[in-house]
């Protein structure tokens, strides 16, 4: 057996079992070594059943005659005693009717759980059970907790990673010898099982270490060599005309803000070297980041090259060619612009093609696909990637071969990317922060709501529907699962439809539809056609719906900050007020985590307290696989991450061959490739 065979020949995995892995990204048994803890409990310290206080414990302890089954409340309840040398203790699981059958009297167990006060009386209650032996997997040590689904649960994870200990044990080094040493650091195969199966608090820190020195590491390296390579590239000098800025800038219905100004200096200082820019523009939702793609643009153009925008969907790219074209208007530039999309005419697309290969167009407005795989560009100075971070050298290698040169890259963003991560993970990128907001906007009111004020929440709504506004329903989930009691949009679509705003037009939108149907339903909610937009996260980037004022998301416990504030962006983006509701999923005492975002309209900010917590993952929304990120590393672990990237300059600097390393290697390319974040 090997890292690279299917799961499925693991002892136990049958086709059910291999369809449920799948679900969670695990195909191979690599992966599956590679689905790490979420989280420990700590059950190691085994206590004699007199000394065990309220709280986590675990006892070695006999269960006794007999075991009670009852049903109380709908509630399946069965109960046990189990004692040692010093004592008894009772032992309580709710609905694991299951249970009974498998608890042996008579025999010793290993038994972990949580000592409460339950009826008056102290028990364990919903314990982990294993019988004792030298090596237990799910009690009496530090026990690993996986993320989770219905049909998959830790304790069979748990069982599937023990089988895989022998082939953990040949996982090949990563890490250059002369650096494992130097920073001594326990071996990548150790460091697997120490994940997995700690021995103690200690040897899992230096597993975490370990793991998230090679992290950094990898992706440093990763952007040092990109950054190497592109300083190499040669691009075409855009001189900066003075007069032509100025025209555009006086023909602004507003002045720009001054962080606006800074980075279009920025952006035309890069653009006058002979090495491609590779800039990101970083601003909040709002901020103002198309005018400044425009300026950029312009300079180029009237250098006499061609510029490509990319949006990442049809609506947004027809939204930004319409922004354009009235921006451009006044100086006479309005005619070299084409939109190039997927809904156009086939006669339409050719006439399009034909005016870019001719050069007639300047400025291509399309979608990442359209552009990419069929324009050929006559003579491009510079693209613009909006709401996409970052240009895997994959893409730079096809742009450079088609355009013969190098283009200038600007990337947009408006997810908000604290300075420590941005560092970490973007060591190539040049980066303009946009913090400051054009003035005169309203804030958006921003309110927690507990489920038993649903009711004025809708009566709420329903005058701002009257107003002839529109409103936004985020839910977490596409569908119901009965494991987790969360709201899908699925079925809040039924109850909204069926119940509370049945005399309402409704409209359902998620990521399972293609991109076809979903630009339509953005469309039609565009021209309001319906008043309510039940959606996930997709909405998330970019479309400008100037009559929404409302964003309700549900369980918004579940939701990073960062990912809220980019959500409560969407509302309130005319001169009326915009409000966000944020609904909790039960009615307990809203966390301060969640508080902070009534009283902070600074997405940074809110990011930056997000990532402490609950990692990068959290800020960009869904943790693709095999996308940038952090999945060890702590950011508030600076020591680690200073080391590591001084690693990496090291490696660099002594000259090291990366082909002499297949294994970092193979880690190092796939890193430089990756395009995107979201
Ligand atoms: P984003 O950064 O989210 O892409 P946009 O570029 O779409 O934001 O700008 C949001 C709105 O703000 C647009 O309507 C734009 O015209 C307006 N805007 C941009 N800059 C300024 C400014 N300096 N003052 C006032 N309004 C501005
Ligand atoms: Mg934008």
């Amino acid at each position: 057996m090997t890292l690279r065979d299917m799961v499925s020949e693991l002892k136990g995995v049958g086709d059910e079992l291999s369809k449920t892995l799948l679900t969670v990204g695990v195909e191979n048994i690599g992966q599956l070594v590679d689905y790490l803890p979420r989280k420990y409990e700590d059950y190691s310290h085994v206590t004699p059943i007199k000394s065990i206080k309220p709280g986590i414990v675990t006892v070695n302890a006999v269960i006794k005659q007999p075991v009670g089954r009852y049903v109380r409340r709908g509630m399946h309840i069965t109960e046990a005693v189990a004692s040692d040398d010093t004592g008894s203790v009772r032992l309580i699981w709710f609905n694991q009717p299951y249970r009974a059958a498998s608890l042996k009297p008579g025999v010793a167990y290993y038994i972990s759980g949580d000592f409460q006060l339950r009826r008056q009386r102290l028990s364990i209650l919903n314990p982990s059970i294993e019988l004792v032996s030298d090596f237990p997997v799910n009690t009496a040590r530090i026990v690993p907790i996986y993320r989770e689904t219905k049909a998959l649960k830790s304790r069979s994870i748990r069982k599937l990673i023990r089988e895989t200990v022998p082939l953990m044990r040949t996982l090949p080094e990563t890490v250059p010898g002369w650096l494992v040493r130097q920073q001594k650091l326990i071996s990548r195969a150790e460091a697997y099982e120490a994940m997995h199966f700690p021995e103690s608090a200690g040897q899992l820190n230096e597993a975490k270490r370990r793991l998230g020195f090679e992290e950094v590491f990898q992706i440093t390296l990763a952007s040092l060599l990109n950054k190497r390579e592109f300083d190499t590239e040669q691009s075409l000098t855009i001189p900066f005309k003075e007069d032509l800025a100025k025209d555009f800038v006086k023909h602004l219905p507003f002045n720009l803000t001054d962080d606006q100004r800074k980075t279009i200096w920025q952006i035309y200082l890069d653009m006058q070297k002979t090495q491609p820019m590779n800039r990101l523009v970083n601003g909040d939702v709002g901020s103002g980041k198309t005018v400044v793609a425009i300026m950029a643009a312009l300079m180029v153009i009237r250098s006499g090259f061609q510029v490509a925008l990319m949006a990442p969907t049809e609506l947004l790219a027809q939204q930004h060619a319409d922004t354009i074209h009235k921006l451009l208007h006044p100086l006479g530039m309005a005619d070299r612009l084409s939109l190039l999309v997927g809904s156009l005419k086939p006669e339409q697309k050719k006439a399009a093609h034909e005016r870019i290969q001719s050069g007639e167009t300047s400025l291509i407005v399309g979608t990442h696909a359209l552009i990419q795989e069929k324009v050929n560009m006559h003579n491009l100075g510079l693209v613009v990637i909006d709401e996409q971070h970052r240009f895997g050298v994959d893409q730079r290698t096809k742009l450079q071969a088609k355009a013969g040169h190098m283009p200038h890259v600007l990337s947009l963003t408006a997810t908000p990317i604290p300075r420590s991560l941005a560092l970490t993970l973007y060591g190539e990128l040049d980066i303009s922060v946009i913090a400051e907001k054009p003035p005169g906007r309203l804030p958006i009111k921003t309110k927690i709501c507990s489920p038993n004020s649903r009711a004025q929440l809708y009566q709420a709504i329903e005058k701002q529907i009257l107003d002839a506004r529109q409103v936004f329903v985020v839910c977490p989930a596409i569908s119901e699962s009965n494991n987790l009691p969360i709201k899908s949009v699925e079925l809040v679509y039924e109850q909204l439809t069926k119940q509370h705003f049945k005399h309402r037009k409704i409209a359902l939108l998620h990521g399972k539809l293609s991109s076809d149907e979903k630009d339509k339903i953005m469309k039609q909610f565009l021209e309001h056609k319906y008043d309510i937009l039940v959606t996930t996260t997709v909405i998330e980037v970019g479309v400008n719906v100037p009559t929404a004022s409302v964003m309700l998301i549900e369980n918004a416990e579940r939701f990073g900050l960062a990912q809220i504030h980019q959500l409560r962006g969407r509302v309130g983006r005319s001169d009326h007020q915009g409000y966000c509701y944020l609904m909790m999923g039960s009615s307990s005492a809203p966390s301060s985590r969640l508080k902070a975002i009534e009283n902070s309209d600074d997405g940074f900010e809110l990011a930056e307290m997000d990532l402490d917590i609950r990692g990068p993952g959290a800020i960009y929304g869904t943790t693709q696989h095999g996308a940038l990120d952090l999945r060890i590393a702590k950011l508030s672990d600076s020591k680690l991450i200073a080391l590591a990237r001084k690693a990496a300059q090291d490696f660099i600097d002594r000259g090291e061959d990366l082909l002499q390393y297949k294994e970092l290697h193979e880690h190092v390319t796939r890193l430089r490739a990756i395009t995107n974040l979201n």
